[in-house]
């Protein structure tokens, strides 16, 4: 898009205050994401749950200059404002015309599940026969989808779109915006959002869509949504595809015998499709394929041969620590423009002093001369310090980048090279397409290879914590207990990620944990519980604020800010005592503490207390006690105080079970990663941990062998042992050996057998087909981190915390 501000505002009919004559040729609406502020102007969205207008400060510290928003926020120089009635609907209206200016072929995108995959997987397939447009990522809502329209521009003869809705009323918003030529349906999943009543208010709402579309090709599997398309659009142009065989397009043979080339029927022609890969979700995503590419006039042999280059569609961008203190981000998205600027938008959030860019040709349609135009200008945009460009086409550009550049024909030259093995505390972004294969790279520049891994989702961190906020009030602050290395899970990583999504407090236990914070970077307001005598120096130093739970500490950490000069009142949190008997001051003291505080340098953050037995049912009138009297006591405590600190009591149980009792402020811990004492609430969450490893090495022992120390386990017949490389050192207790405890292989589990060593154990696989090198998993899914904590008589926590740090952490980011 290339818009001036003054046609932005004429077009949606908004108040223009500033200069008309900026050129805007991006919109952005998260502040934390921006890659580059020139021809950028942020939008300020709004919502039920945020104001987008709280972060407009934070957008011109990043250099903009051009604001939309719904009211202009005063203070601010040298800023062209575009004041609008309603953020959301202002980019909507923009996309809807934005569309209209071209002419371009349409294909939209809906259902549960796939819809990604899909159009990834089209895209891949039209690209070199078309300029395309498409969706980056999933853009798919009503913010996601207009912003994905705006990028259409003269050029483009294909547009793919994803279209997503999470309410009834959405689709015919988007419908309004964007009516595909060519709409898709995609699976539709029983597990409906709670917004819907049933299926099929989700099917009718999802294929509003086509009301205007030429042809409608869907997943005609569901007997539901095959009905309900061939009542409501008999007049269309209609194509199922699906497993069913009264689908237009399917599948004749049988699908899992491998040894057979599918074999496709396409109303009443047949080919042969080779694919290896046939889950089911694949094959109806293929059919899928094969049908929208028909429609664009591909033969048989064309579908097959596009089919077959296909790559998986893997999202993640995966950061590992590496070698000379070097961190790597290596993202193995497709490479295409979107894709970069979206780890440019990433490797921000990392705010390392010194970058280095490691970028392979970008495979990619048409027009190489613009492509790299643009990949230059985005580039430059950045702060990279070094930029190694490996393939023929991207090295011709060598001289428009600006910084160190150097330049390889493929990865192993640069590998052979030495000059990686320069680079020095810097993050590293990979940027490869497939066929470089910058895995290699990866590999070379990870620190010690290591086959045992605990793998840290932050998405399912996040999506965790959102469960749990759904059950509060939107103005309910939360803190996150990352004490104990978050536990077990990482130390800046974690508390990293959800700073960036706006966690309102860190709560900490020792003043160590909280200092290793502020050095990684983190500014977020920091609890410690546990402030120790010796600490109080870097509490103050390190702007961490103190429980304080009796009068001794109150006097001797107010003392240390007298000792240090301390002016303003410093934020301390008052832990009151209501029966865990921990820590906490008791009914009796709270009179002498009004007065002390009153008279004190200090200001009350936060009056909190701790629940002992919120996680089950028979800790009700216990906890409900609890409750009663931390707010008798803290209603006292405020009503001399004559101010309003903010009160929590709730722990991740109590927000579950006791949220009529979230006072200002709750505390969630286990539950980030996944855990929950309510089944209702488990069922939504999302794992955020597995610990896995690989086997070392499998021997076949006859009946009656002896395995490991002392001889303690026999086999009873002839069998297979496979020997992993964890052991007691690594945190799995000595007690489930000798079948107490079992891992995950290929989905199955496998008994620990003889006794677990200080580095290894040995596991009886039986006749399993595993092979050496192959993943097993000590806890994920199967089994489950509450099944390993049985095995070790404990809970989640002691397990989680008890992971040696020798056992490397990753993180995964989608
Ligand atoms: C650890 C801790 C929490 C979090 O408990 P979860 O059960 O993990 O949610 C909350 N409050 C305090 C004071 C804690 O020490």
């Amino acid at each position: 898009m290339n818009y001036t501000t003054k046609q932005l505002a004429d077009l949606t009919k908004s108040q223009l205050i500033g200069n008309g004559g900026l050129q805007v040729t991006t919109i952005s609406f998260d502040s934390r994401t921006l890659y580059s502020s020139a021809d950028t102007a942020f939008i300020a969205i709004n919502t039920q749950k945020n104001s987008g207008e709280k972060y407009i400060q934070a957008a011109v510290e990043k250099g903009i200059k051009i604001i939309i928003s719904e009211h202009q926020v005063a203070g601010l120089q040298d800023i062209t404002w575009i004041i609008v009635e309603n953020s959301l609907k202002f980019i909507q209206q923009l996309a809807k015309h934005h569309l209209s200016l071209f002419n371009l072929k349409t294909v939209g995108i809906t259902g549960s599940n796939g819809k990604t995959i899909v159009k990834e997987w089209l895209y891949q397939s039209l690209f070199t026969d078309f300029n395309t447009v498409k969706s980056p990522k999933s853009f798919n809502s009503q913010l996601g989808l207009p912003l994905s329209l705006l990028k259409i521009d003269g050029i483009h003869e294909v547009g793919i779109f994803e279209v997503g809705i999470s309410k009834p009323c959405e689709m015919e918003i988007l419908e309004d915006i964007f009516p595909p030529q060519i709409g898709v349906l995609t699976h539709i999943g029983s597990a409906h959002s709670s917004n819907f009543v049933d299926e099929e208010e989700l099917t009718e709402e999802k294929i509003k869509l086509f009301k205007h579309s030429e042809t409608i090709i869907f997943n005609g599997d569901n007997d539901l949504v095959y009905n309900k398309i061939n009542e409501i659009y008999s007049c269309k142009n209609l194509i199922s595809y699906g497993l069913k065989h009264r689908n237009d397009i399917t599948i004749t043979n049988d699908p899992n015998d491998k040894s057979e080339p599918l074999q496709i029927r396409y109303f009443n022609d047949e080919f042969q499709l080779p694919a290896q890969q046939r889950d089911e979700a694949t094959l109806r995503n293929a059919l899928c394929v094969v049908a929208v590419l028909k429609e664009f006039g591909f033969n048989f042999k064309q579908i097959v041969d596009k089919i077959n280059t296909l790559k998986s569609v893997e999202m993640r961008l995966e950061s590992v620590n590496g070698l000379r203190n070097n961190l790597i981000i290596n993202d193995s998205f497709n490479l295409d423009l979107d894709s970069l600027k979206i780890a440019y938008q990433f490797i921000k959030e990392y705010n390392k002093p010194k970058n280095t860019l490691i970028l392979t040709d970008i495979v990619e349609g048409k027009n190489a001369e613009q492509l790299y135009g643009e990949v230059v200008k985005i580039t430059n945009q950045q702060d990279f310090s070094k930029i190694i460009l490996i393939g023929d086409e991207i090295i011709n550009y060598q001289n428009d980048f600006k910084a160190e550049t150097y330049t390889f024909n493929n990865v192993n030259e640069l590998i052979d090279s030495h000059i990686l093995n320069q680079i020095e505390s810097e993050l590293i972004l990979l940027k490869g397409a497939r066929k470089f294969e910058i895995e290699k790279i990866k590999n070379h520049l990870e620190l010690q290879k290591h086959d045992t891994v605990l793998e840290v989702n932050l998405n399912a961190i996040l999506h965790n914590i959102n469960v749990h906020k759904a059950l509060l009030k939107p103005e309910t602050k939360m803190m996150a207990m990352v004490k104990a290395y978050s536990y077990g899970l990482g130390g800046y990583e974690i508390a990293e990620f959800l700073q960036h999504h706006h966690i309102d407090y860190l709560g900490v236990a020792y003043a160590d944990e909280g200092v290793d914070l502020r050095k990684n970077g983190i500014t977020a307001p920091i609890m410690v519980m546990n402030p120790e005598q010796h600490s109080y120096n870097i509490i103050i130093d390190y702007n961490l604020e103190p429980e304080i739970y009796s009068f001794r500490v109150l006097e001797l950490f107010t003392q240390q800010l007298a000792q240090k000069g301390i002016q303003e009142k410093y934020p301390i949190h008052i832990k009151l005592e209501t029966g865990m008997h921990r820590l906490g001051f008791k009914e009796g003291e709270l009179n002498e503490l009004t007065e002390k505080l009153k008279h004190l340098n200090v200001k009350v953050a936060s009056i909190f207390s701790h629940l002992s037995i919120a996680d089950v049912p028979e800790g009700k009138d216990y906890t409900l006690e609890q409750i009663e009297i931390f707010k008798k006591n803290s209603d006292n405590l405020i009503s001399g105080l004559h101010y309003k600190p903010i009160r929590h009591i709730l722990n991740t149980s109590g927000i579950v079970h006791y949220s009529d009792y979230q006072f200002d402020m709750v505390r969630i811990g286990i539950g980030m990663v996944g855990i929950s004492s309510s089944e209702k609430i488990k069922k939504q969450l999302q794992g955020a941990v597995s610990f896995k490893t690989v086997i070392s090495q499998i021997s076949t022992v006859n009946a009656g062998e002896s395995i490991g120390y002392n001889r303690n386990y026999r086999t009873k017949n002839s069998t297979q042992i496979a020997t992993i490389p964890v052991g007691y050192a690594d945190g799995i207790p000595r007690l489930i050996g000798n079948e107490v405890g079992k891992v995950g292989i290929a989905k199955k589990l496998f008994p620990i057998v003889g006794n677990v060593c200080m580095d290894m154990m040995m596991i009886n696989i039986g006749d399993a087909a595993a092979k050496e090198g192959d993943e097993v998993v000590i806890f994920n899914s199967n089994p489950s981190l509450e099944e390993f904590s049985n095995y070790c008589k404990t809970i989640p926590y002691e397990v989680l915390t008890s992971i040696s740090r020798r056992v490397k952490r990753i993180y995964i980011k989608n």
